[in-house]
């Protein structure tokens, strides 16, 4: 199975695209004209470069308006594929596509199409050159495969084929099951894009709001089940037409890019056995069961202060390791790692971000087969010397440089605890903290759909639907990737402005991140006033909230005067109710939240997001600190 990308997919120069497709681990190119024309270089040595970096060219697009058109433009239109035929000769390629033409002056008919096609066959088949038919969904006369494929058995020569193209096809809610009738060996070329759903002009939403197979609503996998079950053998090949990916890393994009594809096509063959596709076995997507540890790196005071508020959550110190600056602090099943290291990735990382989150340590079934299915979507493997005594565990690198851990059961890789730390006798009766509910990791916004797409390939998470936070000084994007039951949760909080809350997070901690890990409690009213015999600094919320709570939901006055004097925030659902309340900002806008969830709700209190993010933006103005 060859994969392949059009250079229009991703930023930058025509070298630049092709570098981060040639690293992303692609197979070929699509050549998109316009990344050509703007290059300055024959196509010679264009075609020589992209040899040179491994890949093949697997098509050259567009070539727009070829059929249907009366004389004279009927001959223009063979002269102008005549002069694309020499280019592509010269770059080294044997594809071109043809999409359904959109000319003023183009006339109807299958058989006028097919016998232009015919004619053109004859013309490319003296190259040894193939040409492919692709439906525009916005095409004059032909914007339906059905048509397309029509034209193409009717032309009936071995060098004219038919283009799919999964957005043109589900864009326009064409079936894709009525691809299967047609001949495997008739389909030259397929093209992958998902798509969100929005009600909008359909070549407006092609040029703008394509993305990566995964990342839209459209049903990409039917389409690809279709196509596989063909015989189609081809190259597998992304074009993806959005604002974002144009402006975005190229890197990142390309890599994004990869995993999609090789995790639609790992799919399509677990759904349907029968299809053969030629791509290595990897595991399948990982149950997760919850999360293992959250590892800081901190130093100096920033140290000193994190443990402080850990202590006045609850947290006991149990443990120091064997052989580096690391403590271990816990309550209930939650574990935190600080780290003090000055060297290694957790020193690296304290560096460029200052204390932060370092390492994400997740309990899966088995910690082999996660790094497995990670390294087969293109991931790369983390590894760090270990000392004597100190336990090799699997691991890899996400995304920004961050590392994920994997804890598993049956490798005694969950004993590293005992292992590698020598337990310390510190007591404290605790504050009901029993695991952890959720992480919240913070990411601009142009970076939200590669992290949803990392973790959905990897485990079996369902995303949840995006939801707008308005923060008093802009706009952050929201959205929960969690596991069926809940064991493992994950917001992604994407941010548009330096000037939110999360904005300046970002901004100051360089690079995504995770912003605040919620800590779950049985009974938030008695955890809350255990911390409050601990010390604990609550984040404080204003009066005006709690006598809008009044009139929102159905509260005694007793409830109300415990949700205010604990500082709690409250929300309901169909099913239940949320409890929340904060800790305040500390190490450049880091933060814990301890919520109870009733009766099964479900969401993260996404109501009370601009309140709480209003507090915080009040405290950090009292203390001084940079101002958001
Ligand atoms: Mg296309
Ligand atoms: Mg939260």
């Amino acid at each position: 199975m060859k994969t392949s990308i059009a250079t229009v997919s991703i930023s930058g120069s025509l070298p630049e695209k092709l570098e981060a497709i040639a690293a992303a681990g692609f197979d070929g190119v699509e050549i998109f004209e316009q990344d050509f024309i703007t290059h300055d270089g024959n196509p010679r040595d264009v075609g020589n470069l992209i040899r040179s970096m491994g890949l093949e060219i697997t098509l050259f697009q567009p070539f727009r308006d070829f059929e249907g058109l009366p004389q004279p433009l009927r001959d223009k239109a063979f002269d102008r594929a005549e002069r694309k035929f020499d280019l592509m000769q010269e770059l080294g390629t044997d594809l071109v596509l043809i999409c359904s033409s959109c000319h003023p002056a183009a006339l109807g008919g299958i058989d006028r199409a097919a016998g232009d096609f015919h004619a053109l066959g004859e013309r490319a088949a003296k190259r040894g050159l193939r040409v492919g038919y692709e439906a525009l969904a916005w095409g004059r006369h032909v914007n339906d495969h059905r048509d397309a494929w029509e034209i193409v058995r009717r032309a009936d020569h071995e060098n004219v084929g038919l283009i799919l193209d999964s957005f043109h096809t589900l864009a326009r809610k064409t079936d894709p099951e009525t691809i299967r009738r047609i001949q495997g060996d008739k389909i030259f070329f397929v093209q992958w894009a998902d798509a969100p759903l929005i009600e909008m002009d359909l070549l407006y939403w092609s040029r703008h709001f394509r993305n990566m197979p995964g990342e839209g609503d459209l049903a990409v996998g039917d389409f690809t089940r279709a196509v596989m079950a063909t015989g189609y053998s081809g190259p597998i090949s992304l074009e993806i037409f959005n604002d974002q990916f144009r402006g975005g890393s190229a890197k990142t994009i390309a890599k994004d890019g990869y995993r999609s594809l090789i995790a639609l096509m790992d799919d399509v063959r677990r759904v349907e056995p029968s299809i053969n596709i030629d791509l290595p076995d990897m595991p399948a997507r990982l149950p997760v069961t919850g999360v293992s540890f959250i590892e800081f790196a901190s130093r100096g005071n920033e140290a000193t202060a994190l443990e402080a508020v850990l202590a006045s959550l609850g947290f006991r110190r149990s443990g120091t390791h064997i052989a580096k600056a690391l403590s271990l602090w816990t309550q209930g099943d939650i574990r935190i790692v600080v780290n003090r290291e000055t060297t290694g990735y957790a020193g690296n990382a304290y560096i460029t971000q200052g204390t932060t989150v370092c390492d994400i340590g997740l309990s899966v079934g088995n910690a082999a087969a996660a790094v497995s299915r990670a390294t087969s979507l293109g991931a790369v493997p983390f590894k760090q010397p270990t000392g004597p005594g100190e336990l090799d565990i699997p691991a890899i690198r996400g995304l920004s440089g961050s590392v994920l851990h994997f804890i598993d059961e049956t490798s005694g890789l969950a004993d590293v605890w005992t292992v590698e730390f020598t337990q310390t006798g510190d007591a404290t009766p605790g504050a009901g903290l029993t695991r952890i509910d959720h992480l919240a990791q913070t990411m601009s916004y142009d970076e939200m759909l590669s992290w949803s797409l990392f973790y959905a390939t990897l485990f079996q998470m369902q995303k949840a639907p995006m939801v707008d936070v308005v923060d008093p000084d802009g706009l952050v994007r929201s959205q929960a990737l969690e596991t069926a039951d809940g064991a493992f949760r994950i917001t992604l909080n994407g941010a548009e402005t330096h000037r939110t809350m999360a904005g300046h997070f970002l901004a100051d901690s360089f690079g995504a991140s995770v912003q605040h890990i919620a800590l779950s409690t049985d009974d938030i009213l008695e955890t809350s006033k255990a911390l409050a015999g601990l010390g604990f600094a609550p984040l404080q919320m204003s009066a005006n909230y709690y006598s809008d709570l009044a009139t929102r939901f159905d509260l005694s006055a007793e409830m109300l005067t415990r949700l205010k004097d604990g500082n709690i925030l409250y929300d309901e659902d169909a099913d239940g109710a949320f409890l929340q309340l904060y800790s305040q900002p500390f190490a450049g806008g880091v933060f814990f939240e301890i919520v109870e969830r009733r009766d099964g709700y479900n969401g993260y209190g996404a109501p009370n997001a601009p309140f709480r993010i209003a507090a915080q933006k009040r405290q950090l103005r009292t203390k001084g600190m940079p101002k958001a």
